[in-house]
C-alpha cells in the first residue's frame, strides 16, 4: 500500500505499528478466541486492557495519585455542558477565556448555564493572540477558570499556564494531550477528544483532581456526574472499547518512542521545519501571534485564496490530505500531530518550497 502522507486535524493519522497491531489482534485478540470488540465490557480482557491503558496514561504524563484518570462518550463537546453543569454552582461564576472555535463553544453553553466571566476575547483580532498567563487571575468568586490549551483551528497555543490558586484550572487539551510535559498539579482537570494525538475517535479522556467532586452541584442526572463516573472509573455505561483500545496502543507507541519528552522534542523540530518555510519569504504568512504558535496545527496563507485553491490540489495529487484550512477561517493548516512521521514534514518543507519556487 502507498500510504497517504495524513495532514488531518481530526481524526487524525495514527502510528502505522498501532493500526498493524490492530488488524492483527481484531479478529483474534492476543489469542482470546474472539475479538475484544465483541466481548464484555465487564471483567476479563476488556477491564485488563482498560486498566493497563489508563496505567500508561497515568506514568506518561506523571499524573498524581489524588487524581482520577478514565474515559467517557460524547466527545469534548459533551464536556462544554458537562463542566458548568457539575461546577458552575448559583452564587458562583466561571472564567472564560476566549481564544478561538473550541474555547468560544465552550464559553457559550457555559454561559446557558449560569454566570460567566469573559476575561478574555480576542475576536477584534481574529484570536490571533492570547493574554499573558502572569496577567491572567481568577473572579473573586470564581467556580473555576477555563481555557482552550490548543485551538485546533486558529493554531494557537498556550505555552504557559495561569497560576489560577485555589480556583480550578480546567484546560481543553484535545489537540495537543501528550505533546509536551504538562505539570498536572496545576489543574483542577484535563480533558479531551482522543482523535487528535491518541487514538481513534470514540473516547474523551478525563483527568480530574478528586476534590474537585466536593465543589460540585449535587443534583445532577446520572451521566452527567463526574462523582459517578470517577466511582465506576468510567465504566457506568459502555464505554467507547475500540476507541480506547486503540489509545492503549498509541500510548504504548508513545512509551516505546521517548514518553512525552521524545514527543516534545519531535513537536519542535517538525513544527520548526514548516514554520521556517513561512517565515522564509513573504510568499508564505502565518496568522498567529510568534509567541503563541501551536506546533500542532500549523495555519498559514498564501498571497490570494486562488493560490491557496492550487497547493492544496496539487499537494493532494502528490499524496498529501488534509491542507486545508477549516471552513470557518480559510486558509491552509497542517497538522503535526506525534503520530505523524518526520519524513512526512520534510516532504511537506520540500513541496512547500517547490511551489514557492513555481508561483512564487
Ligand atoms: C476537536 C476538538 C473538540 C471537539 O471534539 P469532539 O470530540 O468532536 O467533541 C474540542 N476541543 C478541541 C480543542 C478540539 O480540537
Amino acid at each position: 500500500m502507498m500510504r497517504k502522507k495524513n495532514y488531518f486535524a481530526g481524526p487524525s493519522v495514527l502510528p502505522i505499528e498501532v493500526l498493524e497491531e490492530m488488524r492483527d489482534n481484531i479478529v483474534d485478540y492476543e489469542g482470546n478466541g474472539l475479538s475484544i470488540i465483541e466481548a464484555s465490557h465487564r471483567g476479563g480482557m476488556f477491564e485488563e486492557m482498560y486498566d493497563s491503558c489508563l496505567s500508561t496514561f497515568r506514568e506518561l504524563l506523571n499524573i498524581p495519585e489524588d487524581y482520577d484518570v478514565y474515559f467517557l462518550g460524547g466527545g469534548a463537546t459533551l464536556q462544554f455542558t458537562m463542566i458548568p453543569t457539575n461546577f458552575l454552582v448559583k452564587g458562583k461564576v466561571a472564567d472564560y477565556a476566549k481564544t478561538g472555535t473550541w474555547s468560544n463553544k465552550a464559553c457559550s453553553d457555559a454561559q446557558k448555564l449560569g454566570d460567566v466571566n469573559v476575561f478574555f476575547d480576542n475576536k477584534a483580532e481574529n484570536y490571533t493572540t492570547l493574554p499573558d498567563p502572569k496577567s491572567v487571575k481568577p473572579s473573586d468568586n470564581s467556580a473555576y477558570l477555563y481555557l482552550c490549551a490548543n485551538e485546533t483551528i486558529g493554531g494557537i497555543e498556550w505555552k504557559d499556564f495561569p497560576d489560577t490558586g485555589d480556583v480550578p484550572l480546567i484546560a481543553d487539551m484535545s489537540s495537543d494531550i501528550l505533546s509536551r510535559p504538562v505539570d498536572v498539579k496545576k489543574f483542577g482537570m484535563i480533558y479531551g477528544g482522543v482523535q487528535k494525538n491518541l487514538g481513534p475517535a470514540g473516547a474523551t479522556f478525563i483527568i480530574m483532581r478528586k476534590d474537585m467532586l466536593e465543589r460540585r452541584n449535587p443534583n445532577l442526572t446520572a451521566y452527567m456526574d463526574y462523582a459517578l463516573h470517577a466511582k465506576e472509573k468510567g465504566l457506568y455505561n459502555t464505554p467507547p472499547v475500540f476507541s480506547i483500545w486503540g489509545v492503549k496502543l498509541v500510548l504504548e507507541w508513545i512509551k516505546r518512542n521517548g514518553g512525552v519528552e521524545g514527543m516534545d522534542k519531535n513537536a519542535d523540530l517538525k513544527s520548526g521545519l514548516i514554520y521556517s518555510v513561512i517565515d522564509s519569504s513573504d510568499f508564505w504568512r502565518s496568522p498567529v501571534d510568534k509567541r503563541y504558535r501551536s506546533r500542532m496545527n500549523i495555519v498559514f496563507r498564501l498571497p490570494s485564496e486562488e493560490l491557496e485553491a492550487k497547493f492544496v490540489k496539487e499537494a493532494s495529487a502528490e499524496g498529501m490530505l488534509g491542507l486545508k484550512g477549516h471552513r470557518s477561517v480559510g486558509g491552509l493548516r497542517a497538522s503535526l500531530y506525534n503520530a505523524l512521521p518526520y519524513e512526512d514534514v520534510v516532504a511537506l518543507k520540500d513541496f512547500m518550497k517547490e511551489f514557492e519556487r513555481k508561483n512564487g
